[in-house]
């Protein structure tokens, strides 16, 4: 229970699914979590979990994340979960859904980077954890166009970062997610019918969804020095989905 003690974690969408696990997760691994969201209800919930530290923050808002990183001063860990699933081909896209798909998704992380990464760099390392998907780094989903389109940028990104920074303490690594059961997760699901359970649990070979927790998981190995050599990677975890 002190895999993270003495490290300083910040977390983004971490009021709700992954975010919220990951967050809950470093807490309980002794680490000192500042969690942000736009959900301050949600927020203010993670009291109770032993997060002291939380704050509304929305990612689109560069000027917000950077007025919040010089509030918050240097961390160990970012983890990026923000992130939002439109639903359709390159017909349903139009220029402002991939335009806000990429801003909340892709380009939030930039800015969280480029805010925190000075910090990590005076401190002499740090671990930053992107979530992507398995979605469009290692399966093209159906009706997840720009989606996908995203969450390659995101893998992407977590390379060049690895690679700029490699020689200065700092790791920088992806997590692709199968399918998971949280908040939007579920509502996709409701979205898709009264039988849109049961079909997102019909395409997992495990018969079963992921759960947050899995993911948290994941997310406390590579944000802890036991991950010391692994950067730049997309860390799949699936159930089995791309089997
Ligand atoms: P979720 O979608 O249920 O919750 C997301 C959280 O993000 C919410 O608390 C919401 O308030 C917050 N949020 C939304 N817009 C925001 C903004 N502009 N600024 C700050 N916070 C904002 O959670 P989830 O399903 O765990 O998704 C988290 C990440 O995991 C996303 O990047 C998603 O793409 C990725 N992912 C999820 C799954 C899945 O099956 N659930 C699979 C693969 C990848």
């Amino acid at each position: 229970s002190d895999r993270l003690k003495g490290k300083r974690a910040f977390v983004t969408a971490a009021a709700a699914g992954i975010g919220r696990a990951s967050a809950i997760a470093f807490v309980r691994e002794g680490a000192e979590v500042f969690a942000t969201d736009i959900d301050e209800a949600g927020l203010a919930s993670l009291a109770k979990e032993g997060i002291g530290e939380a704050a509304k923050l929305d990612v689109r808002d560069s000027d917000a994340v950077a007025a919040i990183a010089k509030q918050v001063g240097a961390v160990d860990i970012l983890l990026n979960a923000a992130g939002f699933v439109h639903h359709g081909t390159v017909l349903d896209c139009s220029d402002a859904d991939w335009d806000f798909s990429f801003d909340l998704n892709v380009k939030s992380m930039h800015r969280t980077i480029r805010a925190f990464l000075p910090g990590m760099l005076e401190k002499g390392g740090g671990s930053i954890v992107n979530i992507s998907s398995a979605a469009g780094v290692f399966k093209a989903a159906p009706n997840r166009y720009v989606y996908g389109a995203t969450k390659a940028a995101v893998a992407a990104l977590t390379r060049a970062i690895a690679a700029d920074f490699i020689t200065r303490g700092i790791r920088c690594n992806a997590i692709c997610p199968g399918t998971i059961e949280t908040p939007s997760m579920l509502g996709r699901a409701a979205a898709a019918g009264p039988q849109g359970r049961e079909m997102f649990v019909a395409r997992q070979p495990m018969g079963r969804l992921g759960t947050a927790e899995e993911i948290a998981a994941l997310a406390v190995y590579l944000a802890s020095d036991e991950s010391a050599f692994t950067t730049g990677v997309a860390h799949i975890i699936d159930g089995g989905w791309t089997l």
